[in-house]
């Protein structure tokens, strides 16, 4: 390691054990769990976690906090929200740090992209407390009259993946407290860093059991949370497995449950494509956070005219792609997150070469040199003439790691496109409007991108999963049940 980031005086932030929030109070005694580095795989701190009796008292205290949270007016919701705000922006080198020595995110991608996220959602949503919906319809009836009201449901649990813990978590937090909800909110174990951190900034900042953070493992204090009776909703952000298991242990609870869960994305690009355009958006979305990005366009269906092309560009990009220690300025691509996930991405890559899954274009190969060896790292992968019903080309690999398969038609990519359990994102580059306009009514799943990859809009235009990759509802919306009133007078409602 470099003597600068050896002196980095953000180290200290990782002294203390990192803190859960609960009942207003930071909690650091009791059992740890350790914050291992994906960069070098050195243990580099700690964070709390609770014993079953501390899950109990985080529920009742956010249980008490409810009613007088939810009588605030959403004026003064927001402005709570947008305290929040700029505690985070004032801490923003701090929140880098964390999620680059966490989970190996490069501190340029948090501080473009996950700290503008967080910052505009927490922004966002203060407004939106002003306004949480309801409306007015004409019932048939003139002596009747109707407006619906949408109300919070009351303690509700986010249990949050470790991709973009940051990120994820405010925007969710953001749109629960809004709502009149107050938020228990479950870091992944395997990227508790930042999230704790920022419980350590704002337990002055909210009443006592507006906010909880509780770290832990899913299988023992996820599930324990998500079967609390006095849990009203929960929602998650994970994979499939986990979204089934937490279907399982509310069902008997009738409990409101959101699950936004994984992809197998298609990225279709076809003769037409300005093949810069297609390129550039197709490298960011494949390799973008190593791949681990729940919308990544991890199956590229190239129509033919164009395949030989396109594939020696994106294998070019691929092997420029600077990866490397996730602290530096100048890495676009860190490591991925643990020893588990590492292990799972090398068997689909390894099983691919060994069963002839397609040719390996790019990537590959274990890294060799001192610094990359030392953390779990794996290189920008391609495979070229992948058949459609190959593993790698089916299965959520969440990694650096791209399928390419060529097409004939669009026809043919779109019935390619759609075989699939999963229906997240989906995405197209073409010239023709009429190409465009044909994908973007036949693709199935919630966002179709065209002549780009990612958008922004997720906060004005919230998605849900087609398929098995969601159910629940969409932002704000999903935290808010509706009461429709109806009013008898005496006289003609209106006159
Ligand atoms: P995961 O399902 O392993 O874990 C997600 C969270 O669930 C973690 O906090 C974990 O502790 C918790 N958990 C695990 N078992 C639990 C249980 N029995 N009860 C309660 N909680 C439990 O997912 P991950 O590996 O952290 O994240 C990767 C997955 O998330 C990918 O499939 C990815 O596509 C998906 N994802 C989806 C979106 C989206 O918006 N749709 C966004 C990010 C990630």
């Amino acid at each position: 390691m470099s003597t600068a980031l050896l002196t980095d005086a953000r180290w200290a932030l990782l002294d203390q054990t990192l803190p859960m929030l609960v009942a207003g109070e930071l909690i650091t005694d009791g059992e740890t769990s350790d914050i291992t580095s994906s960069r070098d795989k050195r243990v580099v701190g700690r964070f709390a976690v609770p014993d079953e009796a501390m899950v109990d008292r985080a529920v009742a205290a956010a249980r008490e906090a409810a009613p007088e949270w939810a009588g605030l007016t959403g004026f003064e919701r927001g402005k709570y929200l947008l305290k929040i705000a700029d505690i985070m922006e004032n801490h923003a080198a701090d929140f880098e740090f964390l999620d680059a020595v966490d989970i190996g995110k490069p501190v340029t991608a948090v501080r473009y992209s996950d700290m503008p996220v967080s910052l505009s959602a927490l922004a966002y949503f203060a407004g939106r407390a002003q306004d949480l919906g309801g409306r007015s319809v004409d019932v048939g009836d003139p002596m009747v009259s109707h407006r619906s009201r949408l109300e919070p449901y009351g303690v509700v649990l986010e249990v949050l993946p470790w991709n973009g813990p940051l990120w994820t978590g405010v925007q969710r937090m953001a749109a629960i407290l809004a709502a009149g909800n107050v938020a228990i909110m479950k870091p992944s174990e395997l990227a508790s860093a930042s999230f704790s951190y920022l419980a350590s900034l704002v337990a002055d900042v909210l009443p006592p059991g507006v906010l909880t953070v509780i770290n832990g493992r899913g299988s023992r204090v996820g599930a324990q949370l998500v079967k609390h009776p006095d849990v009203a909703m929960v929602s998650l952000t994970g994979g499939i497995e986990t979204g089934v298991r937490v279907l399982q242990d509310t069902a008997s609870q009738v409990k409101r449950v959101s699950l936004e869960l994984g992809g197998k994305n298609p990225n279709i690009v076809l003769d037409d494509a300005d093949l810069d355009t297609a390129v550039m958006w197709s490298t960011m979305g494949a390799f973008s956070n190593s791949g681990q990005v729940c919308v990544c366009g991890s199956r590229i269906l190239v129509q033919r005219g164009i395949y030989d092309e396109f594939s020696a560009r994106l294998v070019a990009e691929a092997e420029s792609r600077e990866v490397g220690d996730p602290l530096l300025e100048s890495t676009a691509m860190g490591p991925v997150v643990g020893e588990d996930h590492y292990g799972k991405i090398w068997g689909y890559i390894d099983n691919a070469i060994s069963s002839g899954e397609g040719e390996l274009l790019a990537g590959g190969e274990r890294y060799s040199d001192d610094l990359r060896s030392a953390g779990w790292f794996v290189p920008p992968t391609v495979f070229g003439n992948v058949a459609p019903r190959c593993t790698i080309a089916r299965e959520e690999i969440f990694g650096p790691v791209v399928t390419l398969t060529p097409v004939d038609s669009l026809d043919e990519a779109l019935e390619i496109a759609n075989d699939t359990k999963y229906g997240l994102a989906s995405g197209i580059f073409t010239t023709s409007v009429d190409s465009a306009e044909k994908a973007a009514r036949e693709l199935q799943a919630g966002q179709v991108y065209i002549n780009q990859w990612f958008a922004p809009g997720g906060l004005q235009a919230p998605s849900q999963g087609y398929k098995t990759s969601g159910v629940g509802g969409v932002g704000m919306e999903k935290y808010l049940q509706t009461k429709n009133i109806f009013t008898r007078t005496s006289a003609p409602s209106g006159s």
